[in-house]
């Protein structure tokens, strides 16, 4: 279930039917004030909404005084442990407070964080971690750890109510993909808080990606998660910032920059696709537009599937075409085709997205592809298999919509089936 509550961190507001914020962590010391702000710099380009700085020791404190001043999008300080970190933190002028309050002291040092956010207008995020429940739920734990880690945050919100608090969100953590999906569903029914969602170290750029795709995802499509961190193990936080935008995008939440789609290659294939495609999505990362750009491994089923695309290319035969919207713009050697598919794209910016058609150029290049598709037409492709696939399916619920009575029309009938 959606979060019913809003809440705000600095200027970004989280739950409540607010986008979905994106979040990641500096992986710097934070005391290291300059690399921590030319990191935090760059997941702000990349995308983020709000970033979150481990406070371990004093140092990090007297940083973040500097910190939250000079970033450009909030700062959520993340405390273990010590609570007098957190009110330092507050002091510090600190956008957010992380912490869990199973580990932070008890409840009458979680009830003095909470008197000082409240009295700095500072929300708080409730953390709960499977590798860190309260001992009197560790046999709950052993014999279900969902509940066990859905009680603890129900607990802790509680808690955070009995003091009065009321202005934060809740994570609950795990590095078990289906328990962060079974918990998150059940916490989501339970509370109306919003929800921060993570898999908790989900791995290498690679399997965590995927595990996080996976596990967020489920939920995001759900309706359920109000911010999402993509927790990797690289020092470039950046990354997990493109992964977490990218899963955003994939289920239509959110919107930013191009959208690049490519075939997945077959024997068919006409040119160096694997490099034309990075290269393709290394220059897409200078434009803000959510450009449409697809790029098809060989021209024998003509445009295709990919006649939406803002912007395409397709080869054969050592040419290969440049196509915008069903249309062929022009045809040119290989060679050429990422260059000019670039040229295309900044002519159509520059033109306040309009695409300039060169109608000569086009004819050849419509010319060009009419001969490839003719040369194949008996071709059976993997996007020709779809086609068929997706007609047939369409003929044949045509057809039992007909033989349906009771949707079917009855005026001017002269006999009813029995
Ligand atoms: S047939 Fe389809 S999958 Fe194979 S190279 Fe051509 S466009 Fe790509």
């Amino acid at each position: 279930m959606a979060s019913q509550r809003q809440i705000h961190v600095g200027g970004v507001p989280i739950g409540g039917g607010a986008p979905v914020a994106v979040q990641t962590m500096t992986k710097t010391e934070t005391a290291d004030l300059q690399a921590t702000m030319a990191q935090i710099r760059r997941v702000a380009e990349a995308g983020a909404d709000i970033v979150r700085c481990a406070v371990p020791r004093d140092e990090d404190v007297e940083a973040l005084k500097t910190i939250v001043r000079e970033s450009p999008i909030p700062i959520i300080a993340d405390i273990h442990f010590n609570y007098t970190l957190a009110l330092k933190a507050i002091d510090a002028g600190a956008h957010c407070i992380r912490l869990n309050p199973g580990n932070i002291g008890g409840p009458d040092k979680v009830a003095l964080v909470a008197e000082k956010a409240r009295a700095a207008g500072v929300p708080i995020r409730i953390g709960v971690n499977s590798g860190s429940l309260p001992r009197h739920l560790h046999a709950l734990e052993r014999e279900n750890s969902v509940e066990a880690l859905v009680a603890a945050a129900v607990e802790f919100v509680e808690l955070m109510e009995s003091l009065d608090f009321t202005d934060f969100k809740v994570s609950i953590k795990s590095t078990n993909v289906p328990n962060t999906i079974a918990s998150n569903r059940l916490l989501s029914e339970r509370i109306p808080y919003p929800l921060h969602l993570g898999i908790t170290e989900a791995g290498t750029k690679w399997s965590g990606s995927l595990k996080s795709s996976v596990g967020l995802g489920t939920l995001l499509a759900d309706g359920i998660g109000d911010t999402i961190r993509i927790s990797l193990s690289t020092f470039h936080a950046e990354e997990e910032v493109k992964v977490a935008w990218e899963i955003l995008k994939a289920l239509q939440l959110r919107d930013r920059g191009p959208v690049l789609i490519a075939c997945p290659t077959c024997g068919r294939l006409q040119f160096d696709m694997d490099t034309v495609v990075a290269e393709i999505e290394r220059r897409l990362e200078a434009y803000a537009d959510p450009i449409e750009v697809a790029v098809l491994g060989c021209a024998v089923n003509g445009i295709g599937e990919a006649s939406h695309a803002d912007f395409g290319i397709t080869g054969a035969k050592n040419e290969g075409l440049i196509f915008s919207r069903g249309r062929a713009l022009r045809k040119v050697p290989q060679e050429q085709l990422v260059d000019t598919l670039f040229a295309e794209i900044d002519k159509y910016v520059k033109a306040g997205k309009r695409v300039a058609v060169d109608a000569g150029e086009a004819a050849k290049g419509a010319a060009w592809l009419e001969a490839i598709e003719a040369e194949n037409a008996g071709e059976m492709t993997p996007e020709r298999l779809a086609a068929a696939e997706k007609a047939a399916a369409a003929a044949e619920a045509a057809a039992e919509a007909r033989l349906d009575e009771t949707v079917s029309p009855t005026a001017g009938r002269r006999f009813t089936r029995s």
